[in-house]
This record gives structure tokens, sequence and C-alpha cells, in this order.
């Protein structure tokens, strides 16, 4: 069994998703499993028509979604317009689910007010979208394909728009439904993004959720492989978008490839590698426009080599400097400032200490106000806000003693708000300020990256 998930690019119109069919056509005999996200740009629409009602334009937010509706249908059309029945019953599904969101978005106008769990129920929509539409046009290619609601698989908690998985039960759920559907020669196509909690409400997995959907699944199911088709040849040394130069990584570890995605690679989601990790299961990130490329494979061991694999970019980034003399000598005093921070549930990324000061990074600042607060309580606080971390991940990143000089020579003239080595060795990360960043990462990836260009 493998899990083959496309991104919106590899779905966004009748072009690409016929590419998108191919590659599930040719890989047939390895039992897969679908999971799609929403066409490119319309999780980001129903955000904004979930915006426009909050604020009481109900008919701006509905123009969206009656833009999306045909969207789906032009596509629909295309894809599976020769086959009356199915087209038939594509668009009553299609129907069905605008009008659902329609009708949550009215609500919404009219209290003005949306809370995160009518968010959830209306950008999962997007998603749900994608995947019936994808399974009819399966269909119509005589590929047996089954869709199955992702609310009735993947079982998360109630914490709406960045709800966490609960594998027991959704591997319980898997075994139930997925599992028969695959034994019987279907292939099941889900959407992914989104789940149901305990309680029965829709929940979404966080933005780019839809990798960590297919790792879920996969975990759930112990398929062989994971598999992440892209608009990219793989995991690259540094974001394609920003540096042309970046070459593509065949081979890397769960651990180097969780930290690049956590600093802002994109094309994983963060949480992808966690489900995989506990079953052992190869990632593999490939390129739907371009299937014939090897793509990057991501294993336990990844490669034996030393040193930098790859930079990126993590921006947004607050810098909270937490000063007091009560430090000197003093025991205890971290904790307290920790507990601020988890008081507020908002997670630190990187932490540096001298001896009366420590600074540490966030990239959520709806609490910012009461930790302020609470920490200038007890000490004195700075905060920088408009802050970028730059971050280059290897085993044992800057074995080569040159490194870091060459990385700090390239900041020449750019403030350093942080630095910090992770002790396990995995990254060297740098803040700086966020209009700065790119300069700072196109000239550390060409010092770094480009004057010794073996990747893999
Ligand atoms: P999808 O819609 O398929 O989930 P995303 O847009 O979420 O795709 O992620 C793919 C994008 O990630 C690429 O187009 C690329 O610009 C960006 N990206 C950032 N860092 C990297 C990296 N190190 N390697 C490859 N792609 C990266
Ligand atoms: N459609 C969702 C998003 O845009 C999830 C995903 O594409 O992974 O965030
Ligand atoms: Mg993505």
């Amino acid at each position: 069994m493998i899990v083959i998930k496309f991104g919106g690019t590899s779905v966004m119109d009748a072009e690409r998703m016929r590419r998108a069919i191919d590659i599930v056509a040719a890989r047939r005999e390895q039992s897969p499993v679908v999971v799609v996200s929403a066409l490119a740009g319309v999780t980001n629409e129903l955000v904004e028509a979930t915006r426009l009602s909050a604020g009481g334009d109900f008919e701006a937010a509905q123009e969206r979604v009656d833009a999306i509706r045909e969207r789906h249908e032009s596509i629909g059309h295309e894809l599976i317009g020769q086959k009356s029945d199915f087209l038939e019953s594509f668009q009553a599904q299609l129907r069905k689910h605008t009008g659902q969101i329609s009708d949550i978005l009215r609500a919404i106008a009219l209290v003005e007010d949306t809370s995160l769990r009518a968010r959830d129920k209306i950008i999962a929509i997007g998603e749900k979208l994608s995947s019936v539409l994808f399974s009819y046009a399966m269909r119509t290619r005589t590929l047996v394909s089954v869709h199955v609601d992702s609310e009735n698989v993947i079982v998360t908690d109630e914490r709406f728009g960045e709800a966490t998985p609960l594998m027991e039960p959704t591997r319980e759920a898997a075994a139930k439904i997925l599992i028969p559907e695959i034994e019987r020669s279907r292939i099941p196509v889900m959407g992914g993004f989104f789940g149901r909690s305990r309680e029965g409400g829709t929940t979404t997995l966080g933005r780019g959720g839809s990798d960590l959907s297919a790792a879920i699944v996969g975990a759930a199911i112990g398929a062989e492989e994971i598999q992440i088709w892209t608009d990219v040849d793989g995991m690259m040394t540094s974001d394609p978008r920003l540096i042309p130069e970046a070459k593509v990584i065949e081979l890397i570890s769960y651990v180097e490839a969780a930290e690049l995605a956590w600093f802002g690679a994109k094309v994983l989601h963060p949480k992808t590698i966690a489900p995989a990790v506990e079953r052992g299961i190869a990632i593999r990130v490939l390129n739907s426009h371009n299937p014939a490329s090897r793509g990057t494979l991501i294993t336990e061991k990844g490669t034996e080599r030393r040193g930098p694999r790859a930079i990126a970019l993590k921006r947004g980034i607050t810098v909270v400097h937490v000063t007091s003399n009560q430090m000197l000598g003093a025991h205890g005093f971290l904790a307290r400032i920790f507990e601020v921070f988890a008081r507020n549930e908002v997670a630190v990324d990187l932490v540096t200490t001298s001896e009366i000061s420590v600074s540490v990074t966030i990239d959520r600042t709806e609490r910012l106000e009461p930790i302020r607060e609470e920490l200038a309580a007890f000490s004195r606080v700075e905060i920088e806000r408009d802050r970028a971390i730059i971050a280059m991940v290897g085993r044992d990143v800057i074995s080569d003693r040159s490194i870091g000089a060459r990385a700090i020579e390239a900041l020449d003239q750019v403030p350093i708000s942080m630095l910090s080595i992770g002790s396990s060795g995995l990254n060297l990360s740098i803040v700086v300020p966020e209009q700065d960043a790119e300069r700072a990462i196109r000239e550390i990836h060409r010092r770094v990256f480009e004057a010794a260009m073996e990747v893999a």
C-alpha cells in the first residue's frame, strides 16, 4: 500500500488533474490511497469569503463561492462530461457542498462573528470538493475509485484551526473503512487538510495540512511509502522561488527534513514527519509536473553525510528579549519565563541565553500582549518584530570548520538579533530583519552550497 498526495497546484485545472490521474493509474498495482488538496487558491478564497461574511458583506462572500462552484463545474464538464450520470451526481454533490458554505456564511454575516469552528467547517469544503471531483474523474477513466469522507477516518482533538490527530481511533477507522476498500482493489480518494473531532465537529489541521493528512493515513494503514506530489522536483537546497540555483536533495533523514520543514521549507508541512517516523515509513517528495524526476527520499537513516544539506527561511518571526538582574546566579528563572509562554500556549522556536538575559523567537503573536505583561512583572522585556529565521540544516551542520565563518561573512552589514546552534548539531539558525532576509539567504546559499555543489 502507498499513499499518493497531490497538492493544490497538482490538481488546479483539468489538464493537471488528468496528469495526476495518470500518476495514480501508473501505480495502481501498489494499492494506492489518494489524498488531494483543494484546487490551488480555493482555501484562500474560502478564508476570504469567511472574512467578508464576518464583516457583514454576505453578497461579496457569495460571489467567491459562486466562482469556486463554477471552477469545479467547468473542470467537471471537461473530465467527466462524457458520462452524463456521473456528471449529474457530481453536480448534485457540488451544489450540496457549496450550498452548505452559503448557509454558514449567511449565518456568520447575520451575527457578524465567526468562531474557529465555523471557519473550519467552511474551509474544509475546498478539499471535499476537490476529492469528490477527483474521484469522479478517476472513475470515468475506468479506475475503480471510491470517495471516502476524511471526517470518517481522521479523528482529531478539538483544537479547531490547528487540530492534532488522535492516532489510535484513526487507525481503527482506517482499518474499518480504508483497508476493506483496498482489499477489494478499489482506490480510496480522500480530501486532505481536515478530519473530525471526537465530539463531532469538522476540524482542520493547519494551513498546508494535506501533507499531514497523507502521513496520518500512511501511518494508519501501515503504508510502504507516503508520496507527496507537488510542483518542484523534491526537497531542494533552498526554496527555488528564492534561489533558482537550488538543487534537489536525493536522500535525507527524517530529522533533517523535519528541521527544514519546521524552519520554513514549505514543501512539507512541519508535522508530516512524525506519523511516518512512528511506523518507519519512507516519504518521497515528487513533482507532478515532471513525474520522471526521481524526487527526494526521506528515511530514518538518510545519508551518512555530514554538513549542511539545505537552508530555509521562516518569516514573520518575533523576538522577545527578557532581561533581569535577578537572573544573576539565581535558579528557577528560566522556568518562570517558559511557564509564561506555556500558559499562553505559544510555542518557542529558538532560545539563546546569557547570564542576565534570555531571548526567544515566536511565530504567533495573538498572545504577545499578555505574555509581555506577565514577563514585565519580573523582568525587562524588549520586542523585535518583523524578523526572519535563516536556518542551515544538516547532520553535524558545522562539522566543516569553515561553514560557520562563511555563513557569518555572508551577513556582512546585516544586523543579527540571535544566533543559535541546536544541541543536536542539526541546525545553525540566525535571526535577521525580515527585509534583509532574502539577500542574506541568497548570499549564504552562494557561499555554502554553490561553492561545493555536491548535495546528493
Ligand atoms: P503543494 O501545494 O503541492 O502542497 P506547496 O506550495 O505547499 O505545494 O509547497 C511547494 C513549494 O515549496 C515549492 O513551490 C517551493 O517554492 C517551496 N519550497 C520552500 N522551500 C523549499 C525547499 N527547500 N525545497 C523545495 N521547495 C521548497
Ligand atoms: N488547502 C489547504 C491549504 O491551502 C491545505 C493544503 O493545501 O495542504 O492550506
Ligand atoms: Mg503544501
